[in-house]
């Protein structure tokens, strides 16, 4: 929204290169990525929707064989959740499955038999202009003891650069608890809600 704000007062907001970034904004917002955080007894299921951009730096459809090694690259990352976001040792989680990726591209197809799409709100960008992708990946994991998972280090912004934050939505029997976690302090601290 920084960026959005800025640009609203800029006289630059009128050349097609600017007007392009304001569309962006609106549909999703390069360098933000969505976590949401689940607990259901031992059980954390987690689901993740990032901007291309943040992931491999772009958003375009895959055309050389470099970008497309880089979508796989990505995809096989994204597919190690523990790898990624790394939870308290003591609670002795580990992965029960976890899926990644790449939807708004329409020479992938890897997304087809999922069912959670309806969401995805960046269909109208796909243009001349070139389309929006996001990468999307879900993961369960079993945690022996979910009560000591107080935190989980987010190792994810290391692995990509072009990530700045990540939006999460962490959900138990208590309710639901937003936070930001920034490149700059990659810890969600669990420790009041859970
Ligand atoms: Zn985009």
């Amino acid at each position: 929204m920084k960026i959005a704000s800025f640009l609203a007062l800029s006289t630059l907001i009128t050349t097609p290169a600017f007007a392009e970034e304001t569309r962006h904004v609106g549909s999703h917002e390069h360098g933000v990525g969505q976590l949401s955080i689940a607990f259901d007894g031992t059980q954390i299921a987690m689901e993740l929707h990032v901007p291309g951009a943040d992931i491999v730096g772009f958003e375009y459809a895959a055309e050389s064989a470099e970008d497309r090694a880089e979508i796989a690259a990505a995809l096989s990352v994204l597919a190690q959740p523990m790898v990624l976001f790394v939870p308290s040792e003591a609670a002795q989680c580990s992965v029960i499955d976890a899926d990644a990726a790449l939807a708004g591209d329409d020479d992938h197809d890897d997304h087809a038999d999922h069912d959670d799409h309806d969401d995805h709100d960046d269909h109208d960008d796909h243009d001349e202009s070139g389309s929006h992708t996001e990468f999307q990946a879900q993961y369960l994991l079993d945690c022996a003891d979910t009560s000591a998972l107080t935190e989980i280090a987010f190792a994810y912004f290391n692995a990509f650069p072009n990530a700045l934050e990540v939006d999460v939505q962490f959900v138990s029997d208590a309710g639901a608890t937003a936070f930001e976690v920034d490149r700059d302090a990659p810890l969600l601290d669990l420790s009041d809600v859970n």
